[in-house]
């Protein structure tokens, strides 16, 4: 990563780390062909020389390769943890430019990796790039510094976790996903409300934000283990494809893409390959292919079997949650019942709690 230092002319104390990965916001089109390809830096400040004029100090580290963010892989989130955790101590917030395709993605991890953090990351990007003369990306990009170096009367970050803003929303990270490709609004979250309205000015919704913790002690493992598949159901899945997905070399977890509150099939063929899978030690974790909504084993008839043989239930959480959090708990070294027990509560607040 190569360091970029923005001149300022506000006196300001609050310091923000800007950590540019790549996507949208910093593309453009490459002289050979029509395809947006990621630029460099430097291209994004011509286009934005109001960043010297913000009430806080600004500094970049980008990555010397931007990527478009379908290139990312478990190595780039460990290394913007890692940044973020070398630059912690500097800096009150860090804003993260990425792509839009993989961000729900990135921004759950980084929630996993992250957990317990007491100031803000706050991942945006855009539908347009920056140097369009109609975009969403200036504005995206100015209000994340914004949220980012804000802070209460009591002098603490007024967002202390890891959260996406796009358009007019701060959503918590590990609780949005790309809904949209071609309209301005790309993310939504079904099962949990925003943490922040943008308008005129920025309204917080401050119960809705996960509280200030007074020490970050960070995870001692900054691993992920990628060793998970994803057995999405439709009417009419063949035996084969099931037990080929579920028996794959070197698969510790699956998550298993089920119908409405969690159901699946009762064919005896299907809940005896399900039950083999996870007697040999497999983590099935059972996630809904509705958007909203939460996963109940044992509403229907329909999902009671899968209660039965040990599918895990994971309630209202994303499959972008679900994939990274199965990603994360995987690399820590846990036991098989520590990873089964953890995988049920919510870690970063991916999953509403029952009172
Ligand atoms: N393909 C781009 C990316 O995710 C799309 C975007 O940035 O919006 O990097």
């Amino acid at each position: 990563m190569k360091t970029i230092e923005i001149p300022h002319t506000q006196n300001s104390k609050n310091k923000v780390l800007l950590i540019y990965t790549g996507g949208t916001l910093g593309m453009g089109y490459a002289s050979q062909s029509k395809n947006l390809v990621p630029f460099d830096f430097s291209q994004i400040l011509d286009n934005i020389p109001e960043l010297q004029n913000l009430a806080c100090s600004l500094q970049v580290r980008a990555f010397d390769n931007p990527i478009d963010s379908s290139n990312v892989n478990k190595n780039i989130w460990i290394k913007i943890a890692q940044e973020i955790l070398d630059n912690y101590q500097e800096f009150d917030g860090f804003v993260v430019l990425h792509g839009t395709d993989t961000m729900a993605f990135s921004a759950s991890a980084l929630s996993f990796l992250l957990r317990g953090i007491n100031k803000p990351v706050i991942f945006t990007g855009a539908q347009l790039p920056i140097g369009a003369i109609r975009n969403d990306a200036r504005r995206n990009l100015v209000t994340s510094i914004e949220i980012a170096s804000t802070k209460n009367l009591q002098g603490k970050a007024k967002v202390p976790e890891i959260a996406i803003f796009f358009n007019e929303v701060l959503l918590r990270g590990n609780r949005a996903k790309k809904m949209e490709s071609s309209h301005f609004d790309a993310f939504k979250s079904e099962n949990y409300p925003p943490l922040a309205r943008v308008g005129i000015q920025v309204q917080y919704f401050t119960n809705e934000i996960l509280p200030y913790q007074s020490s970050f002690l960070p995870n001692m493992l900054l691993e992920m283990n990628e060793n998970v598949g994803v057995l999405k159901l439709f009417p009419s899945i063949s035996k084969n494809i099931v037990e080929t997905i579920l028996n794959a070399e070197n698969t510790e977890a699956v998550v298993l893409e089920t119908y409405g509150s969690g159901n699946a099939p009762t064919e005896k063929w299907f809940v005896q390959s399900l039950e083999k899978a996870i007697k040999n030690n497999l983590h099935v974790y059972n996630i809904s292919q509705c958007i909203g909504g939460q996963v109940q084993q044992g509403r229907y008839a329909t999902s009671q079997q899968l209660q039965d043989i040990g599918v895990i239930s994971g309630k209202d959480i994303t499959w972008e949650a679900g994939i990274t959090k199965l990603m994360y708990l995987l690399g820590q070294n846990l036991t098989h019942s520590q990873v089964r027990e953890l995988l049920s509560v919510s870690l970063a607040g991916e999953i509403t709690e029952e009172n």
